[in-house]
């Protein structure tokens, strides 16, 4: 586990205690998704652990049950939010990580990405 639960300078973990308002899509006790406010795409939402993680860099084999509820949340959310059924539709899966990676925000998040071509960006 990261050495804090909670980053109380973590704008993600300012969203996850409601100090930050967001367009929630799903959450439970340890997961959380919200529409990302820059979009890309018809459908792009950030999929976080409350846990503060700073990065997929941190992620430790502890975290292995938590990333792999991400990993099978994420299919089942994008056809909630409108992803069309692969192989015609399907989405993108994006975990920016460091400077070198395109991180912005240092509280691990899943992007996910998809709708109807063209997208923005990618
Ligand atoms: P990164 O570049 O770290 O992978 O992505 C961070 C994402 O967070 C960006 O796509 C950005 O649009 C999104 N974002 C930044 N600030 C906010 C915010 O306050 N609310 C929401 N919903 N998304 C945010
Ligand atoms: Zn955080």
């Amino acid at each position: 586990m990261s050495a804090l639960a909670h980053d109380p300078n973590c704008l993600f973990c300012k969203i996850i205690a409601g100090q930050i308002p967001s367009k929630k899509v799903y959450e439970d006790a340890e997961l959380l998704a919200f529409h990302d406010i820059h979009p890309w795409a018809p459908v792009h939402f950030l999929l976080i652990p409350k846990v503060h993680i700073p990065s997929m860099s941190q992620v430790q084999p502890e975290h292995s049950a938590l990333l792999g509820r991400m990993m099978v949340l994420a299919p089942q959310l994008a056809a909630q939010e409108g992803c069309r059924p692969y192989p015609q539709g399907g989405f993108r899966v994006m975990v920016n990580t460091g400077d070198d990676g395109g991180q912005e925000v240092h509280h691990l998040h899943l992007h996910v990405i998809g709708g109807p071509r063209p997208w923005l960006k990618g």
